[in-house]
């Protein structure tokens, strides 16, 4: 399998050079050249796989010829070996043909670790294939740090610097970073807010001598290998709800897209779904798009589901380019009116392609919040603020409800703690695995909102580790 870039202008790659790659030379997104076909017999064949094996199943038609089966199969098992429970991502029947698909039983409680977890050790295995390192550098506001962290911990050819506000994250938030004690782990609390440990990493990414000294890398949220890893659960709920026999919709609270476009991956490879519906928060671009046809950015809301605080959708343009029957021109035509004047249009052909396969609600924190406290009085369920405003837009946009739709969970309650005990009365508890947060042992270091700090701080832990 090789992978085109969005753009249509960087060179064709290989899956190892794409994991590595990130965003393409051309400024486009990696795309797997054709889709791999499972068929209704080969479908019905994956409904009683356990959830490694048919990971496997899915994911090796885009990693053979540089991963066997073999090294396949086993980075699989280990990465899923780490999740609470055999079911991994367990399927909870909740309304009248409606499911909730539980992704949150991780280490960090939220789904990315079904990304993050395999991206880590896929990385170590192709790094330590061809004899390289690299010193991952990210910042984060809170919430997507301990999932890197969790993804990189203790792998043999990774170094991760994780720069967070100094005071401005919670403690739980705090504590999920930093009582990883691994040796290649090293938190930064930096002086300053969110924006200022951004501008710091940027920082170090423009310093081209210091980023190839130390081989800089990032855990982009546009790497191929998130998507790839996210398809599976789509297959797994899809053939547990009734596929392939039926019809399946599923509902995705959505930030970025990357989570709905692995569904959309799903349905291109044969999965029989019949709608998206995505939610969102109070930052709406893709509601409003849907309505107007139209996208254009506008500023952040903080609210109650911060993970979906984004401006812009950075995935979106994969879905775009294949609603455009992959038609790299238009693309770049969208994409650069977006970026010289902050918004483009798109066709009413487009739309309506759009629209034969996706529908969305948005949500304000009163509204999540009363979802949630409804879900618990009904079900005696509770769901965090994300998954609410997946279950709220399935509810409000569903098409058929003959079609069993599968909503999906993306957060553990007890990580948005303060909001669902707000809407439910319920102070949800950490798993077990977690309950000890606040006694654990924390190690990290405190530094001023200084760039030469930051880089003279890695160069010298690096160098104490024999890494530089
Ligand atoms: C990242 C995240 C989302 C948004 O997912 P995208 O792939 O960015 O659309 C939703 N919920 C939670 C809990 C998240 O962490």
């Amino acid at each position: 399998m090789k992978y085109i870039s969005t753009r249509g202008n960087a060179p064709k790659l290989a899956f190892d050079d794409v994991l590595l790659t990130g965003l393409a030379h051309d400024g486009g997104l990696y795309l797997p050249e054709t889709w791999p076909q499972f068929s209704t017999a080969q479908l019905a064949d994956m409904k009683t796989m356990s959830y490694v094996d048919l990971a496997v199943t899915v994911m090796l038609p885009f990693v053979d010829e540089v991963i066997s089966r073999d090294e396949l199969h086993q980075i699989i098992k280990d990465t899923y070996g780490v999740f609470v429970g055999d079911d991994i991502a367990p399927l909870v029947k909740l309304g009248d043909n409606e499911f909730v698909l539980e992704l949150f039983h991780g280490p960090t409680l939220a789904f990315k670790d079904f990304a993050l977890q395999f991206l880590g050790r896929i990385f170590d295995h192709v790094l330590a294939k061809r004899k390289t390192k690299l010193t991952i550098v990210g910042a984060t506001s809170g919430d997507t740090g301990s999932a890197a962290i969790e993804a990189c911990r203790d792998r043999d050819n990774i170094e991760i610097f994780i720069l967070h506000p100094s005071g401005k994250v919670s403690d739980v938030q705090r504590r999920q970073m930093t009582t990883v004690l691994s040796d290649n782990v090293h938190n930064i609390a930096l002086t300053g807010n969110f924006d200022d440990c951004q501008n710091t990493v940027k920082g170090l990414f423009a310093d081209e001598a210091f980023r190839d000294a130390v081989n800089l890398g990032a855990v982009n949220s546009i790497n191929w290998v998130r998507i790839m890893a996210q398809m599976v659960y789509y297959f797994w709920a899809g053939l547990k709800a009734g596929a392939p026999e039926t019809a399946v919709a599923f509902s995705v609270p959505t930030g970025n897209f990357g989570n709905v476009f692995a569904g959309y991956a799903a349905k291109q490879m044969g999965l029989p779904i019949s709608q998206f519906v995505i939610g969102s928060n109070a930052n709406d671009i893709l509601i409003r798009f849907i309505e107007t046809g139209r996208m254009q950015s506008k500023e952040v809301f903080a609210t109650s589901s911060p993970s979906m605080d984004i401006q812009i959708s950075s995935n979106f343009e994969r879905f775009m380019f294949e609603l455009l029957g992959r038609d790299s021109s238009a693309l770049n035509n969208a994409m650069q009116e977006f970026k010289d004047s902050g918004h483009f249009s798109v066709t009413d052909a487009f739309m309506a392609r759009l629209k034969d396969v996706m529908d969305g609600e948005r949500f304000d924190d009163a509204a999540a919040a009363k979802l949630i406290g409804d879900t618990y009085k009904d079900y005696h369920y509770l769901i965090d603020t994300h998954s609410a405003i997946g279950i709220g837009a399935a509810r409000a946009r569903r098409w058929d409800k003959n079609i069993p739709m599968v909503c999906l969970a993306t957060a553990h309650p007890a990580k948005f703690p303060d909001a669902v005990k707000a809407a439910s009365g319920i102070y949800p508890e950490l798993p077990s695995h977690l309950s000890d947060l606040y006694e654990r042992e924390e190690k990290y270091c405190e530094l001023p909102g200084n760039f030469d700090a930051v880089k003279g701080h890695i160069e010298t832990t690096l160098q104490e580790r024999g890494k530089l």
